[in-house]
């Protein structure tokens, strides 16, 4: 039988379990400390157990650790993208992202994805698995321990559909906010989707104040088809419908992710028919210049048109920031660093 997997226990299930060997309650707080605190990477490390105790730990746990494969430092912003390589031999990518207002980490949810959308590298070669939350901790921990430096903002917006993966996802956010764990706010917290209706439902039900972004990247289902084909399931007005509910739960305004992609959905009218499809809606527009893919045709719009579109929405009142492209120097993001890599072993 399959070990369970201790780092993706919540402190709750983690106390019962524990209890369940006999041991005193106080070692629950002692042994989750060492996982989701102090970060331990093994059961040797934790040196306040009796030698005993940890010994049964290790008959009875596995033990999630994740081994960097990779890293690469951008000499321009400091940003890192991490390669890591996960007990199965599968590689995931992470990038660590240092703002003035505290550091931010990009995790992945799954290895691979197979939502299929036209622009993105990780969707190309499908899924391969879902991420368990204790994977989708370790990139924050590991990278927490590798920089020295705090992480106060996590973004699911690495490779994977988080919505796709959504038990692994609320036990994620659940250990990650903890306060016996990192503690990291909820309200720093993002999570993006490429729209999956009953999804965005559920999560607003979960009673946490976390923040939705949506990946639109059109202002109708026409051009949405051609970018992404989850489109051909939920229609944006269902979509939209849904982020409205989200808002009205949790009281959180949505992030409108809009990739701007020459010649495709980058014009005047394009600009105009996003800003009638969410005025009135809670939340701002985020552009993000598409990062070019070298397997698909794409090319990123031109710094003024990326203007235009951006002074038309801000006129019709839209809140809208234009996301700064972070380590340039150092490969894409979205799956380019894995994908080289994984083509690279291939070859070798
Ligand atoms: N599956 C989720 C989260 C992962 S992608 C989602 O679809 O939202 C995170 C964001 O990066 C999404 O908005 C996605 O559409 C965008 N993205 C993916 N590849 C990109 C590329 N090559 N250039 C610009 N944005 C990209």
């Amino acid at each position: 039988m399959e070990k369970c997997d201790i780092k993706s226990l919540t402190f709750d299930e983690l106390s019962s379990e524990i209890e369940k060997q006999g041991e005193k309650a106080f070692r629950s707080s002692q042994v989750y400390q060492w996982l989701h605190q102090k970060l331990a990477d093994s059961f040797d490390e934790m040196s306040n157990l009796p030698l005993s105790f940890r010994e049964l730990l290790k008959q009875e746990y596995s033990f999630t650790s994740l081994k960097k494969a990779d890293v690469r430092i951008s000499r321009i912003d400091g940003t890192r993208k991490y390669l890591f390589a996960l007990e199965d031999g599968n590689i995931i990518e992470s990038v660590w992202m240092k703002y003035k207002h505290g550091n931010s980490v990009c995790i992945s949810s799954q290895v691979g994805c197979r939502m299929g959308c036209r622009f993105c590298a990780s969707t190309l070669d499908g899924l391969e698995r879902n991420l368990t939350a204790s994977e989708m901790l370790e990139q924050i921990y590991q990278i927490q321990k590798d920089t020295g430096e705090r992480v106060s903002n996590v973004v699911v917006m690495g490779s994977g559909e988080p919505l796709d993966n959504y038990d692994n996802l609320i036990r994620f956010i659940r250990l990650i906010t903890h306060e016996k764990g990192l503690h990291i706010s909820q309200r720093n917290i993002t999570v993006s989707t490429c729209g999956i209706v009953p999804g965005i439902y559920r999560l607003a039900e979960e009673g946490l104040t976390i923040t939705l972004a949506l990946s639109l990247h059109a202002p109708n289902d026409q051009v949405r088809k051609t970018l992404m084909p989850v489109a051909n399931h939920y229609k944006l007005e269902d979509v939209l419908k849904a982020c409205q509910a989200y808002f009205e739960k949790t009281g959180r305004r949505v992030t409108f992710e809009y990739s701007l992609v020459k010649g495709v959905n980058d014009n005047l009218d394009e600009a105009k028919a996003l800003a009638r499809l969410i005025k009135g809606h809670h939340g701002h527009v985020n552009l993000i210049p598409v990062n070019p893919i070298k397997e698909r045709e794409y090319v990123q719009s031109d710094k003024k048109a990326i203007e235009i579109f951006r002074s038309y929405l801000e006129r019709q009142g839209i809140a809208v920031t234009v996301r700064r492209e972070m380590g340039r120097d150092i490969n894409g993001a979205c799956g380019q660093l894995r994908k080289s890599f994984m083509d690279e072993r291939e070859l070798s």
